[in-house]
């Protein structure tokens, strides 16, 4: 008998899910900043234990949002990680901003905040550190760093929502931070995100940016007769529809994030003994960091054994996947940014080498264990030649 194929990912959808959109429709308020909306955001101001959340069309709109207001402009640089999403490094070289790029650690795969200081110029106006599957950066030196170089953070929390460093809540860092709900994130409602502004400096101009420059809010509250064209923006603000989604999905982000710890705990737990005997490594998780079990890596010893343990996986009717291609050698990195002269040479060599197993909630236990017995049958020494 076949076994059924058992995906990367499946996005999970609460049971009343339908309900909630189906009430959306039903309600008439499409357009965004409506019930549906206020109930996301109270939730997420929950889990971060702050106010001043906005939902976004996408995580990147966040990081956008964020780019608008710090006011970049051509010539102006921002330190991003090399080993990590397009969109990092996107949203600002948009707005002309060269994404100077930084290596990574190579214990927990973050932004290497050793390499911070010889990367800042007198341009520097931005760090975005990446907390990689939700294992926070050494958030406390980056902060002094930026503070000691009066340059802004701005929070990648793309993968961290739920996790903590040193029990701060990720997403309360930077001046921003941005969250990302599409649809391979732990909550999800299609394409969407949010952007925190934990600076309440920042916060008036926030509302001004994230609505098409407008003063609108302003005047929905009364504070202007009539609202007009403020400063630039673009139009930065969620629609009911996805929100009511969003909403459901928050409202079991308990159930999501227990499922998913325990799918962590288990690959961690059960694949130890074969990973240490084979060379295989996982991301590390220093002390100070709780993460969200966004994502399970392994660390192959070298890149021939990850394409055959992609390939042995994929025999088994389970789908792996690697992960970010180093943005420092893309074509629009290399065209749009700037890299150090050491160069990245974590990034490539993790990216080479990193495969990500199955991790979804509603995943059963019998899978769980396919996924696990497979991925022990491997054996890395049947390679031939040196391990690497
Ligand atoms: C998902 C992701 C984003 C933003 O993604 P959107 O699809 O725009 O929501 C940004 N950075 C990182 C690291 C991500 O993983």
């Amino acid at each position: 008998m076949r076994c059924t194929p058992i995906p990367f990912h499946r996005p999970y959808l609460p049971p009343d899910a339908s309900a909630r959109v189906q009430a959306a429709v039903e309600s008439g308020w499409l357009g965004g900043d409506g019930p549906h909306t206020t109930e996301a955001c109270r939730i997420l101001e929950e889990i971060l234990g702050g106010p001043n959340v906005f939902l976004t069309p996408s995580g990147t709109h966040a990081l956008e949002l964020a780019a608008t207001v710090l006011d970049l402009t051509p010539g102006d640089e921002v330190i991003v990680p090399s080993f990590t999403f397009a969109s990092t490094a996107n949203a600002f070289a948009v707005h002309g901003a060269t994404p100077v790029f930084v290596d990574i650690r190579p214990d927990t795969w973050n932004l290497d905040e050793r390499l911070l200081t010889d990367a800042i110029t007198a341009r520097t106006r931005a760090i975005v550190p990446v907390h990689y599957g939700g294992v926070a950066c050494k958030m406390d030196v980056i902060d002094r760093i930026a503070a000691e170089h009066d340059i802004a953070v701005v929070e990648d929390n793309a993968h961290g929502l739920g996790g903590s460093y040193r029990g701060r809540p990720l997403g309360t860092f930077g001046s921003f931070a941005a969250l990302s709900f599409h649809e391979t994130k732990n909550i999800q409602c299609g394409e969407g995100g949010a952007v925190v502004v934990n600076d309440p400096d920042l916060l008036a101009a926030a509302e001004v940016a994230r609505d098409k420059g407008t003063d609108r809010a302003m005047f929905f509250r009364g504070e202007v007769d009539k609202y007009t064209w403020r400063a630039l923006g673009s139009s930065h603000i969620l629609g009911e529809l996805p929100a009511a989604l969003l909403g459901a999905q928050l409202d079991s982000f308990k159930v999501i994030q227990n499922r998913r710890h325990e799918i962590w705990a288990t690959y961690r737990s059960e694949l130890d003994g074969w990973a240490a005997a084979a060379g295989i490594e996982f991301q590390s998780v220093p002390e100070e960091c709780r993460h969200p079990a966004h994502l399970f890596a392994l660390l192959m010893p070298s890149a021939a054994a990850r394409e055959r343990f992609i390939a042995h996986m994929r025999g088994a009717g389970i789908t792996t996947a690697f992960h970010y291609q180093p943005l420092h050698i893309s074509p629009a990195g290399r065209a749009r940014g700037r890299t150090g002269r050491a160069g990245c040479p974590t990034t490539v060599d993790v990216s080479e080498r990193i495969v990500r197993l199955p991790l979804y909630p509603d995943m059963s236990d019998a899978d769980l264990e396919r996924v696990v017995r497979a991925s022990c049958a491997f054996q890395v020494a049947s390679v031939g030649g040196p391990a690497r």
